[in-house]
């Protein structure tokens, strides 16, 4: 891999609303390939666990983790400077884009009782893509990471590429800041497009989901509305432009991080 100059790296800054830095510790589960994006295309200029930058910076991405909780001025001042600092919002994790299991949060408890109300950060401010999962894996958050640098400095063919690749991901942040196990229910089975490929039960986190007579039965009690089901179902929002592309998207991504260092 050709060694690229500081000038052209992206900067990126991972925000930590109410989350438990499970995301931030998935995006370091890629190890050498971490060491890889910050050596080659990336500066982490921002991100309270790992380096001691106080203030929120200008950068070109912004990772937010968690929701936000909106009886803590400081988060919602923290939230929408981190949308006015950044080219692109990427709700990271289920929190972030969902709410996911702090849609339970009701308050009453000691020290701060009236904590008690918390949203996903599109209810906040304007998100440009979202990264579901509880954490989402580790190679989405890399995929994500070099497709941002392909979008702000590639080529145009890269460009190009790199815009298929997040589209989905865009459509996903447009569709909206909730998500259940219902999701595959009334937008998947009710629809008639269910087939049965069990991808849901293998994506659920906490085993909600079990398919029965070919079909996904949600236990709605178990569920912590992360949203993952949905976007890992093929039937969700199939988009051709990423699967007509997948192996230059799986060549680009090799490029970047070098092959076999996973
Ligand atoms: S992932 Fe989608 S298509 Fe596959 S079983 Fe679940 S709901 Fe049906
Ligand atoms: S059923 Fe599982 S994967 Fe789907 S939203 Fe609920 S917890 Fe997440």
């Amino acid at each position: 891999m050709e060694e690229k100059p500081v000038a052209e790296k992206i900067t990126i800054g991972h925000v930590h609303m109410s989350g438990c830095t499970g995301c931030l510790v998935s995006l370091a589960d890629n190890y050498e390939g971490l060491f890889t994006l910050l050596d080659n295309y990336a500066d982490l200029n921002y991100c309270l666990t790992l380096a001691d930058v106080r203030d929120i910076p200008k950068m070109d991405v912004a990772l937010v983790e968690g929701s936000v909780c909106i009886n803590d001025h400081h988060s919602v001042e923290d939230i929408k400077k981190a949308r006015e600092n950044a080219t692109i919002v990427v709700a990271l994790g289920s929190c972030a884009a969902y709410g996911n299991i702090t849609r339970f949060a009701r308050g009453g408890q000691w020290n701060q009782p009236q904590h008690e109300a918390y949203v996903p950060i599109g209810d906040l401010i304007n998100v440009d893509l979202h990264l579901p999962g509880c954490p989402p894996s580790k190679e989405a958050i890399r995929n994500v990471a070099v497709m941002a640098y392909l979008l702000l400095r590639g080529t145009d063919e890269q460009k190009e590429l790199a815009a298929a690749y997040l589209k989905p991901l865009m459509d996903l942040a447009q569709r909206g800041n909730e998500a259940c196990g219902c999701d595959l229910i009334y937008d998947v089975i009710n629809q008639g497009i269910c087939m049965g490929c069990g991808t849901c039960a293998a994506a659920c986190p906490v085993r909600a989901i079990t398919i029965e007579g070919g079909k996904p039965n949600v236990d709605r009690d178990l569920c912590i509305k992360c949203g993952a089901c949905y976007a890992q179902c093929p039937r969700s929002f199939f988009n051709f432009d990423v699967m007509n592309q997948f192996e230059a998207i799986s060549e680009a991504i090799d490029a970047a991080m070098g092959k076999g260092d996973e």
